[in-house]
């Protein structure tokens, strides 16, 4: 690991003001379960490291009657045990009691994770050309790429977004707090936060380099909402597929309004599925509707040579996230 400077702010503004406006130099540490396994690997060089650990005001969950207010800086842990949220949320608690095991739980945030950089194996390589990393190719396009997304038109990366709280968040319509420079705060739909990443300049979200997220806000509207990951294994790793949904109604035979169904694993950003959520909008959730709108997630789907496989896979997320949303049988655990 190179070597490099260490600063502890005690608030967000203290943390903003040790930031650069390039990227590169300066890397924000937050549980550093991301961050240090990219040092280590000398995918990140900073010559500044500047933490989140002495700002207890990112750690902050404020359960109001209209919303949710997670800080940054709560813990994957803290989210998944969380009583209020995981009745409101199971689609957000679910899947971060679900992330690797304990360690990562109790260190990892909520920040860190939907800031965390891609798993391509390529890309982590620091020996293996990568555009991530300023070289010319993308290498899994035509190489290893089974874990890769399998929504490829127009991709010159091939990465596949990391992040499964990031869909429940998205399908729940949350939104993200920032602060800039100068005291510059403003609010983004975590749906427009995440990046397609084409160079060495991009970060997987659009934050500016001099950026730093100090809470996600989810509105409370009481709506029915899972998530279900596919893994390979009941292991520490990421899901091959993961999806969530949120809805109104469609529990007890109503109709679903408002459908929401986010992908991960699937594209270099979570992916909306809206011809999913066509087809159950307006609809009583059932097996037969579920299914369809399964089909229906992977229309437009372009898989690279090694991961035709995961099509079926979101075909099944998607149809075993609305049966748990909408409060159906679990047919696959008889
Ligand atoms: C074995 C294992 C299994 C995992 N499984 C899953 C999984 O199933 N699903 C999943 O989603 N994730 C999974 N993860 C990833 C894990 O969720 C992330 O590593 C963790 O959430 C990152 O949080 P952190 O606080 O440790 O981030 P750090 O490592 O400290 O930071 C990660 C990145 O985020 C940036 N950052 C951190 N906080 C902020 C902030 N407030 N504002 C702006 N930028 C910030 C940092 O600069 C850095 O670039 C897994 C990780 C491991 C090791």
């Amino acid at each position: 690991m190179k070597n490099f400077a260490y600063f502890r702010p005690n608030t967000p503004e203290q943390a903003v003001a040790l930031l650069e406006a390039n990227r590169g130099n300066t890397e924000l540490l937050a549980g550093g379960t991301d961050l240090l396994a990219l040092q280590k690997g000398y995918i990140a060089q900073p010559g500044r490291v500047v933490s989140l650990n002495g700002i207890a005001a990112l750690r902050t969950i404020t359960i109001a009657a209209n919303a949710v207010t997670i800080g940054a800086g709560a813990t994957l842990a803290m989210i998944a045990d969380h009583a209020d949220l995981r009745r409101l949320f199971p689609a957000l608690t679910s899947a971060a009691g679900d992330i690797g095991g304990p360690q990562i739980r109790n260190m990892g945030t909520l920040g860190g994770n939907l800031c965390q950089r891609n798993r391509c194996w390529y890309f982590r390589d620091e020996h293996s050309p990568c555009l991530l990393r300023g070289g010319n190719r993308c290498s899994a396009i035509e190489g290893e790429n089974k874990y890769h997304a399998i929504f490829t038109a127009n991709h010159r990366c091939v990465i596949a977004s990391p992040s499964t709280l990031a869909t429940g968040l998205i399908a729940l319509g949350a939104s993200a707090e920032i602060l800039g420079p100068k005291n510059n705060r403003r609010t983004i739909e975590l749906a427009k936060f995440f990046f397609a990443p084409v160079g060495p300049n991009d970060r997987e979200h659009t934050l500016a380099a001099n950026e730093l997220v100090t809470s996600v806000t989810i509105p409370n509207r009481g709506l029915a909402n899972a998530a279900y990951e596919v893994r390979q294994k009941q292991a520490t790793d990421w899901p091959i597929v993961q999806c969530a949904v949120a809805f109104a109604g469609g529990r007890n035979g109503a109709k679903a309004t408002g459908v929401k169904i986010v992908l991960s694993h699937v594209a270099p950003t979570p992916l909306l599925a809206e011809a999913a959520g066509r087809a159950i909008e307006n609809r009583a959730i059932n097996d037969e509707i579920a299914t369809a709108a399964g089909r229906a997630a992977v229309e437009g789907a372009k898989p690279l040579p090694q991961n035709g496989y995961k099509v079926r896979l979101v075909e099944v997320a998607v149809k075993r996230a609305l049966m748990l949303a909408a409060g159906l049988p679990r047919y696959w655990e008889a």
